[in-house]
């Protein structure tokens, strides 16, 4: 009703300013249908573990008598808990990161301890792929934001690099400071020898709940949520995450944060000023 209101009203003052108005309309129309869009995949999201959850309860109940049995249902239960916790977990993640204002929190972060806490979070699974993780140039360097916050991005590209990766593979984290006109960023660009990701599919792999192969993502307990998070992550400290790939040969995912430094400077006035 407003909105026609007020197209009705700007209409004499030239179509361009009614193009406009027109756009932020079909803006306003798409940021509705991904919010109802994203209430229903997350309502499919958490039936599809609760409802594995509930037969394999009753499935139990029958097997009372059969402890061989139970053992591997309560198993199955296990992994569909786990989902589970993933799931609210990155959910958690996803509103923090894009209500929370992480300017408030920011501070020097050094980029060898995120580094360092990344690939310790995917020792395991990387371990167990025999997949060999090497990390550089990450010394001396600091990117000013929100720890929390910039763990769980680079955290969720080391973790995917990993997950879709084949064994006995490479894994390489590399930073670098790179000069740019708002002040120097620092780049970390987190490398793979995996499966890669087509060129249709490089476009959208940063959406919410976005997944090339839904049941591969599953299998590794994948949420479809760790591009959207690192995606507002990057975009909320200024920053940029960008993905370079090749189908079959991997994939280079590059994180542009701004330096610790310059950022300060720009954000902080110095002592002497008033
Ligand atoms: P998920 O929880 O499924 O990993 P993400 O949002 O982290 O969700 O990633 C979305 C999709 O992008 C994944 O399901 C996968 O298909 C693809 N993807 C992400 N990282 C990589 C990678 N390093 N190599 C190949 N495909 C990837």
């Amino acid at each position: 009703g407003d909105a026609l209101a007020v197209s009705a009203r700007v209409a004499p003052l030239g179509s361009r300013l009614v193009l406009l108005l027109v756009e932020d309309l079909t803006e306003a129309r798409r940021i509705e249908a991904v919010r109802r869009d994203f209430v229903a995949n997350v309502s499919h999201e958490l039936k599809t573990p609760v409802g594995a959850l509930s037969l394999l309860s009753e499935a139990v109940m029958d097997a009372s008598d059969d402890p061989e049995a139970v053992t591997r249902f309560a198993g199955r239960m296990q992994i569909e808990a786990t989902r589970l916790t993933n799931l609210v977990q990155e959910l958690i993640d996803l509103s923090r990161v894009q209500y929370d204002d992480p300017l408030e929190d920011s501070e020097p972060v050094r980029v060898d301890e995120l580094v360092a806490e990344a690939v310790d979070r995917c020792r395991q699974s990387a371990a167990s792929k025999q997949i060999t993780m090497a990390t550089g140039g990450t010394a001396e360097l600091h990117v000013w934001g929100n720890r929390g916050q910039l763990a769980a991005a680079l955290g969720n590209l080391v973790e995917n690099a990993v997950n879709y990766s084949p064994a006995r593979t490479r894994v390489g984290i590399a930073a670098r400071r790179v000069a740019a006109p708002g002040g120097d960023l620092i780049e970390i660009a987190v490398t793979d020898q995996g499966i890669g990701i087509s060129e249709k599919d490089r476009e959208r792999v940063f959406e919410r709940f976005y997944r090339v192969d839904p049941a591969r993502s599953r299998a590794t307990g994948g949420t479809g949520l760790g591009l959207s998070i690192v995606k507002h992550v990057a975009a909320s400290h200024g920053g940029e995450v960008t993905v370079w790939s090749a189908e079959g040969q991997g994939s280079t995912f590059t994180l542009r944060l701004p330096e610790a430094g310059a950022a300060r400077d720009r954000e902080r006035p110095s002592p002497g000023d008033t």
